[in-house]
């Protein structure tokens, strides 16, 4: 496939480290101009316990669908003592709209229990122990540490991440998070992982949508396989 850049063509025969890494780099810096105002989540929070509990309930579920919920379940119980006490029943009505409820609902409670007694109440700044806690996968540790902590252990890999670098061809792994992410970390270098999430999820959410990507609208449209704009 050819590929256009600004100043030449690169022809991209199967994996091309340096090329790719070239392109990402420059991909990255078309995009912190086009989505100057990309946040590193758009999750409501106002402290490490409430990032590492919403981020929990996002999985499988819209972000803004989390937004609903969290004012009435951090109203209810604004720490991990109180979290871990709950009764389980109340705490699925409240979290019920972002589903697997009953699920998401032991998560939490058993994540806040061991948030206070294993930690002292403190959201540990680890993907070892970040890891340990029910329903925290390494996305949900990475999205915790990068958007809370500023610390990079690993790059973020959504949905929007996934599918926007599967078409970027910086990875064949579709679908595969773990798959993707050590593909990424191989690609970028380490100060970069936390701005490709956030401007590649911005880039996702915004124009390279799941259902149809708007090329004609693409700030990168040159450095993409996958335009539909491409020769
Ligand atoms: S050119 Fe199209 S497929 Fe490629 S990143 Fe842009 S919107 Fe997505």
């Amino acid at each position: 496939m050819v590929i256009r850049t600004d100043s030449e063509l690169i022809q991209v025969k199967g994996v091309n480290m340096s090329e790719d890494k070239k392109r990402a780099l420059e991909i990255l810096r078309k995009l912190d101009k086009a989505y100057p105002d990309a946040p590193k989540t758009y999750l409501m929070f106002s402290n490490p316990f409430e990032m590492t509990i919403a981020t929990i309930l996002s999985a499988r579920a819209t972000d803004a669908g989390v937004n609903k919920v969290t004012p009435e379940l951090f109203g209810k119980y604004p720490d991990p003592k109180s979290l871990a006490k709950a009764n389980a029943e109340d705490v699925a009505m409240i979290i019920k709209p972002c589903g697997a409820y009953n699920r998401k609902t032991s998560y939490i409670i058993e994540t806040a229990r061991m948030i206070d007694a294993d930690f002292g109440g403190t959201i540990p700044k680890t993907m070892e122990a970040l890891v340990t806690f029910p329903g925290v996968s390494r996305k949900t540790a990475n999205v915790v540490l990068q958007v809370v902590f500023g610390l990079a252990e690993g790059v973020i890999v959504d949905t929007h991440i996934m599918r926007v670098t599967v078409r970027l061809g910086f990875s064949k792994h579709d679908k595969k998070a773990d798959k993707i992410e050590k593909d990424l970390i191989t690609l970028l270098p380490k100060d970069k992982w936390i701005d490709y999430a956030r401007l590649i999820g911005a880039h996702g959410r915004r124009t390279c949508k799941s259902s149809r990507p708007r090329c004609s609208e693409c700030v990168i449209s040159n450095l993409c396989p996958s335009s539909e704009l491409a020769d």
